[in-house]
């Protein structure tokens, strides 16, 4: 079976309305293939601005809106925070949730993680679903054991059946940003536990689930990670701030 791609841009707190127009224009040059999906998620103020340009000037219809976090309350006293229903008057699509840096720098749980992507599909939109092991986690050879604990704790909180509506992108958190990649045998080898992992709670779902994979991916790199049967496409970070680059990666998807 033939599994949807996605690649999913993570612009960070990167970018402006001047990348917004240029990628809008030049991700409209691509010819992407059918079974292709392309997300930019920029920050959030960029996120009406995106929907604004794409009305103006005409979006293809596989290219779409993500955004990099949500709040897992409907709404009230979260000074700073957006909800799911902001980002759905914004015409967002998806949301990245779990990122490695809101696991890491914002301290979030892996509970927590389970209640944004349960908020996420509550409103009908995709969650990007982050996981990963750290570098010492691979190097004490407890990356399944990380992985699966991740993927755990939003199985118990949407149960597998969910499943079906999200995306999960695997990010080694040693290769993001760091310009060291997994090898693409290594990818492909934890893409592959990450799937056996979910076909023990349904094999079907686990079957279906596009598996991005994200750290370091480029221009250069992109075709023979993407060439890998369980890599469903990529998130990509830095490259993603390049509109020629990011329209390379989406051709090889
Ligand atoms: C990311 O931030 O999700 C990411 C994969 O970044 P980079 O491509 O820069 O490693």
């Amino acid at each position: 079976m033939k599994r949807r791609s996605i690649v999913a841009a993570n612009w960070k707190m990167n970018g402006n309305l001047s990348l917004i127009n240029d990628m809008i224009t030049g991700l409209n040059a691509v010819h992407l293939t059918e079974n292709v999906d392309v997300v930019v998620c920029p920050s959030f103020p960029y996120l009406a601005s995106f929907t604004a340009i794409a009305q103006r000037e005409g979006l293809q219809k596989s290219i779409h809106l993500g955004s990099q976090n949500v709040n897992e309350h409907q709404s009230g006293a979260f000074t700073g925070e957006i909800s799911i229903d902001m980002l759905k008057e914004c015409s967002v699509q998806y949301v990245i949730v779990g990122h490695s840096e809101r696991r890491d720098i914002y301290k979030e749980s892996s509970k927590l993680v389970a209640d944004k992507v349960a908020c996420v599909l509550d409103a009908g939109l995709t969650p990007i679903l982050c996981i990963g092991e750290s570098e010492a986690e691979r190097e004490t050879e407890q990356t399944n054991l990380v992985l699966s604990a991740q993927l755990q704790s939003v199985i118990d909180k949407i149960g597998i059946e969910k499943f079906d509506d999200v995306v999960i992108a695997y990010e080694p958190v040693w290769a993001i940003g760091t310009g060291k990649t997994a090898s693409p045998e290594m990818a492909q080898e934890t893409h592959q536990f990450i799937r056996e992992f979910l076909a023990l709670s349904n094999a079907e779902i686990a079957n279906k689930v596009p598996l991005l994979y994200g750290g370091s991916v480029n221009a250069s790199n992109c075709e023979t990670l993407f060439a890998q049967p369980d890599i469903d496409g990529g998130l990509i970070g830095g490259a993603s701030l390049k509109v020629d680059e990011f329209k390379v990666i989406c051709s090889a998807a």
